[in-house]
This record gives C-alpha cells, structure tokens and sequence, in this order.
C-alpha cells in the first residue's frame, strides 16, 4: 500500500494552496512545513489512517 499520499494545504499567511506529501503510517502527526510561494514556516496537522488522510489543518506560529 502507498502511504505516502499529497494533499492541499492552504498557508496561513499567503492564502496559496499547493499539495504536501503526508506519511499515512502515523495516525496523528504534527510537523512543520514551509510555504512554497513566501517560504513562510508553519505546522500542520494530520490525521490519517494508512494510505488516507482523515484530516488535516494548519497553524500559523
Ligand atoms: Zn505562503
């Protein structure tokens, strides 16, 4: 099974949405990620059941 699967996040800080490759093998993660357009840093927030995820959100620092 894939557990590597993307998703759309949403920066808090730009608005601009672009896709984030989330390890499904955990049910809960939390991690840091940068933005892809202002390079802002921020967390993000997943659940997941392998090879979905159930949730996700981000927060701004
Ligand atoms: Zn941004």
């Amino acid at each position: 099974m894939e557990v590597e699967v993307s998703v759309r996040v949403q920066c808090p800080f730009c608005g601009q949405r672009f896709d984030l490759v989330v390890d499904t093998s955990s049910s809960h993660q939390r991690f840091s990620t940068e933005c892809e357009v202002c390079c802002h840093p921020f967390d993000v927030e997943a659940s997941c059941r392998p090879g979905e995820v159930l949730g996700i959100e981000v927060f701004a620092e």
